[in-house]
């Protein structure tokens, strides 16, 4: 539904946001479900004329539990994990804070330029878009993965519930298992 009640204000405060957004690839279903002041076939135009033509990604959206494929990941999925939450005022567990995304993504990217798979996001280096990091934000919100601090390592690890790993340190056990690792090898 187009909200015909905004101000000219709001209107161009929503297209900016868009902008941000379509700018880093949010699927479109994403921005249409956060900006209802603008159709969906106008965010769709909108991506076009910001890609050079290039049609807005359809098909499946990523699911949380999908995401990582390897142990490794959850050190990357931890450290995005943890940007957003120091870059946001809000508290993450009941809300998300599309700014703190923007810049938790940003700043993910700029670390790991050349890891960062768009069409083909199968390498270990989660999240692979803007979209996984939208989908990390929004399961935070809803309960489906969480931070937690671990007293082991003493860091923050992401934990994703009902994925193939189970929800504890993913960290600790990548070296739990290298240490079982090296002492077969001695035996
Ligand atoms: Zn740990």
């Amino acid at each position: 539904m187009i909200d015909q009640d905004l101000s000219y204000e709001e209107q161009l405060q929503n297209k900016c946001l868009a902008y941000e957004l379509l700018k880093r690839k949010l699927r479109t279903s994403y921005v249409s479900q956060l900006i209802n002041s603008i159709s969906l076939p106008e965010i769709r135009n909108i991506y076009r004329a910001i890609h050079h033509g290039e049609s807005p990604k359809s098909g499946l959206l990523p699911a949380i539990d999908a995401i990582p494929q390897v142990r490794e990941s959850f050190l990357y999925l931890s450290l995005f994990t943890s940007l957003y939450r120091s870059a946001s005022q809000v508290d993450i567990r009941t809300k998300m804070d599309v700014p703190a995304i923007i810049f938790a993504w940003d700043f993910f990217c700029q670390t790991f330029p050349n890891q960062i798979r768009e069409r083909r996001p199968y390498g270990k280096v989660r999240p692979a878009n803007f979209s996984e990091a939208w989908v990390i934000a929004q399961a935070l919100k809803i309960g489906l993965a969480a931070l937690q601090y671990c007293e082991s390592c003493h860091g923050d690890t992401l934990v994703i519930y009902n994925s193939k790993f189970p929800p504890t340190c993913q960290i600790c056990m990548m070296d739990n298992l290298r240490k079982k690792d090296s002492a077969q090898r001695i035996i």
